[in-house]
């Protein structure tokens, strides 16, 4: 029989994952509306083959019908999205229908994904502090041994392990400062901002840098920008963007900052002159330990989380963050804010 219970029927339909009910000949007898979007080919009364080409899926299929047992099966989609799914494979038998299988698939892409990132970002972080531990050690059993009667090689020394603590150091910071983020992301801060007093100030701590580097800070703040957030950590976003301008861009000119109003939004931005970034890097430029150059990164102080900090602060803030950049044409980098409203209070 090819037919399900009105109840069966209607069960399958309201479930939020793709499910299929097949009947004899493994023909289609109810496809819910997921189901509907993973394979818009299906139709009451075709064969689920048509749709689905998944061979283990199918064996399963086979052996549930045989066994009368319930099967996990994973389908590998490959086009147009590589995608990932369990395919749970069970017999059921309602009044009217028999011989049916049902076919829910849990979308696993997601689950992999965030799995993959971590055991990735975990590989990075041991990495970023595994480096400078081997240096520290190689100076330590240096000053035990050949150098330690030399106290020119000694001061040389020191210098360079502080340095590479001060390193691991600042790499401990970032990560403490994204964890804290991550935890809080779900809750938008509500205090009122004055953006551009916080901009200012950051400016200004970062002025002996920029003097350092020959580079000047362009100020254009407009007064009276309130938003809504958290005022330290809109400062961590300010220092970032304004030192890698420092860091990056700063050897070919100014830096220029600003804050405006913008369509009901607040805007932050900060240009720079330099080298720019190859369009094929700017996506990717948010990640964790993403660096264009890694070499030129680390000998300049960095840890590659800074834009990952930015990233997650402004998504607390419910703004958005844009990277225009051409190679050779400078890079900006625009953060929007909502503003603050006074019922947010
Ligand atoms: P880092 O600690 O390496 O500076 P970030 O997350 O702040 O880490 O930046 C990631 C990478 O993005 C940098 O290593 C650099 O390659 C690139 N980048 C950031 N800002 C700029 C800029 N203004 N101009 C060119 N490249 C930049």
């Amino acid at each position: 029989m090819n037919q399900a219970l009105p109840a069966t029927a209607a069960l399958v339909a309201s479930l939020p994952f793709p499910t299929v009910l097949v009947g004899l000949g493994d023909r289609v007898i109810v496809a819910n509306a997921a189901a509907l979007v993973l394979f818009p080919g299906l139709r009451p009364g075709l064969p689920l083959a048509l749709s689905l080409r998944a061979p283990d899926v199918l064996d399963a299929m086979v052996v549930s019908r045989r066994d009368g047992s319930n099967h996990h099966v994973l389908w590998h989609e490959r086009v147009p999205l590589e995608r990932v799914f369990d395919v749970h494979v069970a017999p059921v038998n309602d009044i009217e229908g028999s011989a049916m299988l049902v076919l829910a698939f849990r979308d696993l892409t997601e689950l992999r994904r965030v799995e993959r990132m971590r055991v990735d970002f975990v590989a990075n972080a041991s990495h970023e502090l595994r480096t400078p531990l081997a240096s520290l050690i190689g100076f330590i059993e240096t000053l035990q041994g050949a150098a330690r009667e030399d106290s020119v090689a000694r001061e040389r020394f020191l210098g360079l392990m502080h340095e590479q603590a001060r390193r691991m150091a600042r790499l401990v910071d970032d990560l403490l400062s994204l964890s804290r983020i991550e935890q809080t992301l779900h809750l938008q801060p509500a205090d009122q901002v004055d953006l551009g007093d916080v901009v200012a100030y950051i400016a200004d701590t970062l002025s002996s840098m920029a003097n350092q580097q020959g580079v000047t800070l362009k100020l254009d703040l407009a007064d009276g920008v309130l938003v809504r957030g958290d005022r330290d950590e809109l400062a961590r976003v300010a220092e970032n963007l304004i030192e890698n301008a420092i860091k990056y861009g700063g050897a070919a000119g100014d830096v220029t900052i600003g804050v405006t109003h913008i369509n009901h939004s607040a805007l932050f931005s900060v240009r720079d002159k330099g080298p720019g970034i190859a369009p094929d890097h700017l996506p990717r430029l948010t990640e964790r330990f993403y660096r264009v150059d890694a070499g030129e990164s680390r000998s300049k102080g960095g840890t590659g989380l800074g834009l990952a900090i930015v990233k997650h602060i402004v998504a607390r803030h419910r703004g958005r963050l844009d990277i225009d950049s051409k190679l050779g044409r400078g890079a900006t980098f625009n953060v929007y804010l909502p503003l603050f409203r006074p019922n947010d209070a």
